[in-house]
């Protein structure tokens, strides 16, 4: 499987926390929002973590 994060962009508050708590070093903040640079392995402790429930994590494939 693949996967990939979503970030609602009117929830987010760029607290940086789902970049850090990435174990794989997946998310990175790029202008504020985070963006997904490396390979996600599905385990959404960024989507638990988000204080504010702006990202989650989807099945691609
Ligand atoms: S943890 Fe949530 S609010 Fe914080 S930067 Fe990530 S998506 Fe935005
Ligand atoms: S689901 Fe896990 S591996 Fe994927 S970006 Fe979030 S914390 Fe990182």
């Amino acid at each position: 499987m693949r996967f990939k994060v979503n970030v609602d962009r009117e929830l987010c508050k760029s607290c940086g926390i789902c970049a850090s708590i990435c174990g794989r070093s997946a998310i990175k903040m790029n202008s504020g929002f985070p963006e997904l640079v490396g390979e996600c392995v599905g385990c959404r402790l960024c989507e638990f973590y988000c204080p504010d429930f702006a990202i989650s994590v989807e099945v691609v494939e």
